[in-house]
C-alpha cells in the first residue's frame, strides 16, 4: 500500500440490472428505475468536507482511480498541507501477499507523525477496499486506541458500489453522531443545523437565528473536530441538505427531533425553513416578520434580473445530487420554469414532503436510474436546460441540449437569501451562453 497525496480522471459508478419503470396512481407521477447509473461515487463529498472540518484529514483507502477522482474534482489545492490523500491498494494487497491492515497502520502512523495538526482522521472506504473486504471500522477502532488522546479515527464508506455522489457526506456525518456528547440533564432546547454549508452561508444563518432569538445553535459538521455539539431529547435539528437520511436516523436514535420544512433554497424555501424553526422555538410571528421582511425584499429584487431569462423555460433533472426536488421547487415557483422530469437517486418521502407539496401535483418524478431510458425521455422532451452529471453533459451539449453540471450545485454556496440570485444565475448563465452561440 502506498500513500498518494493529491496530485488526475474521474470515475463514475455504473451498476444494476434493468427493470421496468412503475408509477403509482395515488401519488405524484413517479418512475422508479434500476439500471445503469451515471453518478459520481461518495468519495466526491471529501471535496467539500475537507474544507469544512479544518483539523480533519480524509484518507481514502482505494485505488489510483480513486486518487484521480479526488484530484480532478478538488482541482487546485489551496492549502499549504493537503487535508486528504489516498492509501493506494496495490497488486500485493489485492493478491493477499501483504497484510493490508499492517500496511494501513504503518501509513497512518507515518501520516500522523508528520502531520500533528490532524485531530480527526476519517478512513474512507472505496470499491477496492470493499472488494478485498478490508474492515475499516475495525481498523478505525484499533487506530483510535493507539492514538487515544491525540487523534480520533473514524471510518465510513464512499464506495461507488454503496454510495452515490452526496451520500458520502451522509455517511461521514452519520459516523460522527456516536461521538457527539450527550446533553446535560434538563438542558434547554437547542438547535442543530445539519449538513455542510459554506462558511459564509453558515455565518448568515447564525446571524439570522440570533436576530430571531433562537439558540443555542450548533452546526454539524462543525468547523473544528473539537467543537462537537451535544445531542439528546432537547435537540431540535434542521436539515440544511436533503441527502442526510442516515445522519437523521442516527440523530433521532439519540433523541433529537427533526423540524420539518422545505430546504433553504430560494427566497420561499429559506423563509419556510426559517419559519418552521421559528415556530418550533416559539418565536412570535411579528418578530419573525420584522427580521425576514427586509431580507425577503432584497432577495426577491435580486432574482428579478434572471426571471426574464428563465421564465417559461423547461428543465429536466437527471438523478444525481438529491438536491433536485428543492431546486425544481425554486425554479418552478420562483422563476416560472416548467419541470419536465425531476429525477433523484433516492426519494425520501418524509424529508421531501414539504418541497413536494409546493410543486404542482402533476410533477413527473423519477427515482433511481436507467440512464438509456432517461436519455430517451430527455431527448424526446428537448428541455431548455438539462441538469446532469459531468459524464452526460458533453454528449448532450453536442446534441444541442443546454446543460448544467449538478456538481456545481454542491460546490457553489446556494442556500439562504443572499445566495438565491446565485442559484438562479447558475441556470440562467448556460442559457445566455447558448443564445449567444446561436446568434
Ligand atoms: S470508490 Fe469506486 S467508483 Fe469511486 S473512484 Fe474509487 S473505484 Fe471509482
Amino acid at each position: 500500500m502506498t500513500l498518494r497525496e493529491p496530485a488526475t480522471s474521474r470515475c463514475e459508478a455504473h451498476s444494476g440490472p434493468l427493470t421496468v419503470p412503475v408509477a403509482k396512481s395515488d401519488a405524484p407521477p413517479l418512475i422508479r428505475e434500476s439500471g445503469q447509473r451515471e453518478v459520481f461515487c461518495g468519495l466526491t463529498g471529501i471535496v467539500w468536507l475537507h474544507r469544512k472540518i479544518q483539523d480533519a484529514f480524509f484518507l481514502v483507502v482505494g485505488s489510483r482511480t480513486c486518487a484521480h477522482l479526488l484530484q480532478s474534482a478538488a482541482g487546485v489545492m489551496i492549502f499549504a498541507e493537503p487535508r486528504f490523500a489516498t492509501a493506494i491498494i496495490d497488486e500485493r494487497d489485492l493478491a493477499g501477499l501483504a497484510d493490508a491492515n499492517a500496511e494501513l497502520d504503518r501509513l497512518v502512523t507515518r501520516l500522523l507523525r508528520y502531520r500533528p495538526d490532524i485531530k480527526m482522521l476519517f478512513l474512507v472506504g472505496s470499491c477496492p477496499s470493499e472488494v478485498i473486504k478490508l474492515d475499516l471500522s475495525r481498523a478505525a477502532a484499533r487506530l483510535s486506541q493507539e492514538f487515544a488522546g491525540k487523534v480520533r479515527v473514524l471510518s465510513y464508506s464512499g464506495s461507488g458500489i454503496e454510495t452515490t455522489f452526496t451520500q458520502g457526506e451522509d455517511a461521514c456525518l452519520a459516523s460522527l453522531v456516536p461521538l457527539l456528547p450527550p446533553e446535560a440533564p434538563d438542558s434547554d432546547c437547542s438547535l442543530l443545523v445539519v449538513g455542510a454549508l459554506a462558511d459564509v452561508v453558515e455565518d448568515q444563518f447564525r446571524r439570522l437565528f440570533e436576530e430571531l432569538g433562537i439558540g443555542p445553535v450548533h452546526f454539524l459538521p462543525p468547523r473544528s473536530s473539537t467543537e462537537l455539539p451535544s445531542v439528546g431529547p432537547s435537540t431540535r435539528y434542521l436539515l440544511a441538505q436533503p441527502f442526510l437520511s442516515d445522519t437523521a436516523r442516527a440523530l433521532e436514535e439519540r433523541g433529537a427531533t427533526r423540524i420539518e420544512g422545505p430546504f433553504p433554497l430560494g427566497v420561499e424555501g429559506t423563509t419556510a425553513w426559517l419559519k418552521a424553526c421559528a415556530d418550533a422555538f416559539g418565536v412570535a410571528p411579528d418578530r419573525f416578520r420584522s427580521v425576514v421582511a427586509p431580507k425577503i425584499a432584497r432577495s426577491r429584487e435580486s432574482l428579478d434580473r434572471y426571471r426574464a431569462e428563465l421564465s417559461g423555460r423547461s428543465v429536466f433533472f437527471f438523478p444525481d445530487s438529491q438536491l433536485e426536488i428543492p431546486i425544481a421547487r425554486f425554479l418552478v415557483r420562483e422563476m416560472g420554469m416548467k419541470a419536465v422530469e425531476v429525477g433523484t437517486p433516492y426519494l425520501h418521502r418524509f424529508h421531501m414532503a414539504s418541497d413536494m407539496a409546493l410543486l404542482p401535483a402533476n410533477t413527473q418524478y423519477s427515482e433511481g436510474q436507467d440512464v438509456e431510458r432517461q436519455l430517451d425521455r430527455c431527448r424526446a422532451a428537448r428541455p431548455d436546460i438539462t441538469v446532469c452529471g459531468l459524464g452526460l453533459a458533453n454528449p448532450l451539449e453536442v446534441e444541442g441540449l443546454t446543460t448544467k453540471w449538478s456538481i456545481e450545485l454542491l460546490f457553489t454556496p446556494i442556500q439562504g437569501y443572499e445566495q438565491a440570485s446565485d442559484l438562479a444565475e447558475l441556470f440562467a448563465r448556460p442559457m445566455v451562453r447558448r443564445t449567444r452561440l446561436a446568434a
